[in-house]
């Protein structure tokens, strides 16, 4: 496994290997988990060669974010790639000019809802920097997970809208054997904020479990996920069933796919978490 510090570097180590490989890649912030190292065994199930960014982007953080405490625990990080198989992790000191950038990308329309309200201008951030990181990189694959489901959704959107020629392929929550939804902000979380964490998982499958029994009215599916949310002392800062493409808000569940969505601050983390909802049409009574 090689490392590259800066753009130069990846692009010189790229070059002489790519002829006709193919490369997928798997941009991170770091301070890896299983749920990172899920992303890379996909990623070395599709291409021949592998290639992990670390990169905690200060462009997608706001002003009263953890861009400072972010934790950075490198060399762990570095030992895992290399257990798991990675031929290059890209870890920039920067990628932007001192003076900061004058050209950014904007996420639209899939960016004015759910983590985009709390957290304004955060998906600039994250187009911008997924753009710089494919143009050094120039993937065949991207992977990407689906806890970040909205990140996901818009990165979909930017290769369509932008003609960027790389296959996203979404890859599952990876979750702790009590629900919780692996995140490298989990490490913020002491004992207590650990248990009431359990509640976003399942208020989450709450509403999973209803669907699946034929109740298709929003508002009762999130009823009962607040009661559980309630109960655990969690307020969110949103809770919401979405289009699982478009995002936009839904009243009923329907035949097109949805999606249920969770923020909320635990202790000092920020956690988000995601589930497909399949609505059930009961079978009419004869
Ligand atoms: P991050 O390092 O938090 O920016 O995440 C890097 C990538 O790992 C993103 O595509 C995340 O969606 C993905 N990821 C983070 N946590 C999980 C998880 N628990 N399961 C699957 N993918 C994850």
């Amino acid at each position: 496994m090689r490392v590259a510090h800066t753009t130069a570097e990846m692009r010189r180590q790229l070059k002489t290997l790519r002829g006709n490989n193919t490369i997928a890649f798997v941009p991170t912030m770091g301070c890896l988990h299983d749920g990172h190292i899920s992303l890379i065994k996909e990623a070395k199930a599709l291409a021949d060669i592998v290639v992990v960014s670390i990169y905690v982007n200060p462009l997608q953080f706001g002003p009263n974010e953890d861009l400072e405490t972010y934790p950075r625990p490198f060399e762990r990080d570095a030992q895992m790639c290399e257990e798991a198989g990675v031929d290059f992790i890209f870890h920039p000191t920067s990628l932007y000019p001192k003076s900061g950038p004058k050209v950014t990308l904007k996420a639209t329309k899939l960016s004015d809802c759910l983590c985009g309200s709390d957290r304004p201008g955060h998906f600039d951030g994250v187009v911008t920097v997924v753009n710089i990181l494919f143009n050094i990189i120039r993937p065949d694959f991207a992977i990407f997970g689906e806890k970040d489901w909205q990140q996901l959704a818009i990165i979909r959107r930017m290769v369509n809208d932008l003609q960027i020629p790389i296959e996203i392929i979404g890859v599952n929550i990876v979750r702790e054997a009590d629900g919780l939804a692996m995140s490298s902000r989990n490490r913020y979380l002491s004992e207590t904020d650990r248990q009431q964490a359990l509640a976003l998982s399942q208020a989450l499958i709450a509403m999973q479990t209803l669907a699946a029994q034929g109740e298709n009215n929003i508002e009762t599916l999130k009823a009962a996920a607040q009661e559980i949310l309630t109960a655990a002392n969690i307020t969110t800062q949103y809770l919401d069933v979405r289009n699982a493409t478009s995002l936009k808000s839904k009243r009923k569940l329907n035949h097109l796919s949805s999606r249920a969505f969770i923020a909320a601050q635990v202790g000092s983390a920020r956690l988000i978490d995601n589930m497909p909802l399949t609505y059930t049409p009961l079978e009419p009574t004869s």
